[in-house]
């Protein structure tokens, strides 16, 4: 049989006429995946700093991702990197990378053997109201205020957790670029009340108490997110 294009065009909106309301209402918009976006700082020519161990911080900040990523996808959440491997990734490129995954939360992980517990750093750029077209360096500060909010999430859920918090804003090349609540975590030594050095960047047990108390904030970042 050979139907008409009218023909077809009209059965269509029968059909469509037929069903009841509920049934017509527009899917969910695909903004309602939650999409983290992990950045693992550094790779490839780029070291970054090196650690006490000898480790190059690089490799830190890979491992700090892996182990984040596993506890996220574990409890359902999307996660998209912008490296897995020893790869030498520029900044815009990992912008692109957050960008394009239309990221509820984005986290820029590095390492370092100065200063104590995590150093939590949300963009330093001014907020401005969302445009259109924003600048690329400067597309973050349509988030400015959302990132703070996760960065306020992040810092609860890291001194529950027992781990020293330092909050900065600071200018990311990366972060600047990244359209999502976003900051930049540096994971350095915990350190006892003297000073001294109880757990290195690139201890594991360290960074999956680290990564653990992450995973909580992201959850609970969430949730503050969906609530109306
Ligand atoms: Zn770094």
């Amino acid at each position: 049989m050979h139907w008409s294009k009218s023909a077809l065009a009209a059965l269509a909106t029968a059909g469509l006429a037929a069903l009841p309301a509920a049934a017509q209402q527009a899917p969910p918009a695909p903004s309602a995946r939650f999409v983290v976006v992990l950045d693992a700082a550094h790779g490839g020519s780029d070291s970054g700093g090196r650690l006490a161990s000898g480790q190059p911080e690089k490799t830190a900040t890979l491992a700090l991702s892996v182990r984040l990523r596993s506890l996220l996808a574990a409890r359902g959440i999307a996660v998209v990197t912008t490296r897995e491997s020893d790869a030498t990734i520029d900044p815009n490129r990992r912008a692109a990378i957050a960008n394009h995954a239309a990221a509820q939360v984005c986290l820029s992980l590095h390492a370092s053997e100065s200063g104590s517990g995590v150093h939590l750093f949300a963009s330093s750029l001014a907020p401005v109201q969302p445009t259109r077209f924003a600048a690329w360096k400067t597309a973050q500060a349509a988030w400015v205020t959302r990132s703070l909010a996760l960065a306020g999430v992040l810092n609860s859920a890291l001194l529950h957790a027992g781990i020293n918090v330092t909050l900065d804003r600071s200018s990311l090349p990366a972060v600047d670029s990244m359209a999502c609540p976003a900051a930049a975590l540096e994971i350095a030594p915990e350190r006892g009340p003297d000073g001294s050095i109880t757990a290195e960047p690139d201890d594991p047990a360290y960074q999956a108490r680290v990564a653990g108390a992450l995973a909580a904030a992201v959850l609970e970042f969430r949730s503050e997110a969906s609530k109306p």
